[in-house]
């Protein structure tokens, strides 16, 4: 990065101004992709597609910050790829854990993939938003996850953010993208504002946007 070049230190990983990645990670199955899909298109498959890895770029307006570069990575949520899943969490700005409500096995491996990242970065830096996919289902479809309980662990003692979504109906996946980019201190992205998904994704470092006050100085 050219010295000089400025940007807000609390919303994106050093090196790459005005960039923000979310990372999704959980057992394959509860709905990761799927709360992608419908939050990038409006769109739900009921169909299983296995995912290995999958990045998605967005770039918006933000009434106080310029242009903005959201990356959204979609994982496999598979223990064959190690390497991968440590290499995603350490280049993440912040996790979506993901479980489904009728699968507690679900919920297990987001507090198994909660210790690795405390692990590989540390209490400090690593804003989680855990959140419980499938919310569709009722008790008699195979609900077995009450959100008061998984809440009461996950706001009270790992103070983290907790959400209900499905990718079924809709229901709060805007929400889902509102709790993470909260926790990396960016403004709300509307279901309104402007989406471009940018299919052939620039190469950084040009056309940065101008940024405005409260930005410092970083030298890398
Ligand atoms: P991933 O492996 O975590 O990416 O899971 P997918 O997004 O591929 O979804 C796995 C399966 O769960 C698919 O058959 C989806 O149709 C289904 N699914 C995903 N989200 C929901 C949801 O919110 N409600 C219900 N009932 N099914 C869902
Ligand atoms: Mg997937």
């Amino acid at each position: 990065m050219a010295p000089g070049h400025t940007h807000t230190t609390t919303m994106s990983t050093p090196g790459r101004p005005n960039t923000v990645r979310l990372v999704f990670l959980g057992a394959a199955g509860v709905g990761k992709s799927a709360l992608i899909l419908r939050f990038l298109h409006d769109r739900f498959e009921h169909k299983y597609t296995r995912t290995v890895e999958e990045l998605h770029v967005l770039e918006y307006d933000t009434t106080g910050s310029g242009k903005m570069r959201l990356e959204v990575l979609d994982t496999s949520g598979s223990y064959s790829f190690p390497a991968m899943r440590e290499l995603s969490i350490r280049h993440s700005d912040a996790f979506a854990l993901v479980y489904a409500v009728d699968d507690p096995g679900s919920l297990e491996e987001v507090r198994r993939l909660r210790d690795e990242i405390l692990e590989l970065r540390g209490d400090k830096s690593a804003p989680i938003t855990v959140v419980g996919n499938k919310a569709d289902l009722k008790d008699s479809e195979g609900r077995v996850l009450l959100a008061a309980d998984v809440m009461a662990t996950v706001e009270g003692e790992w103070d983290a953010n907790f959400v209900e979504a499905s990718a079924r109906t809709g229901g709060n996946t805007v929400g889902v993208f509102q709790a993470l980019l909260q926790q990396v201190n960016l403004p709300h992205l509307s279901p309104t504002v402007r989406r471009r998904r940018d299919t052939m994704p620039r190469p950084a470092g040009k056309k940065r946007p101008p940024l405005k006050k409260h930005n410092s100085c970083v030298l890398s």
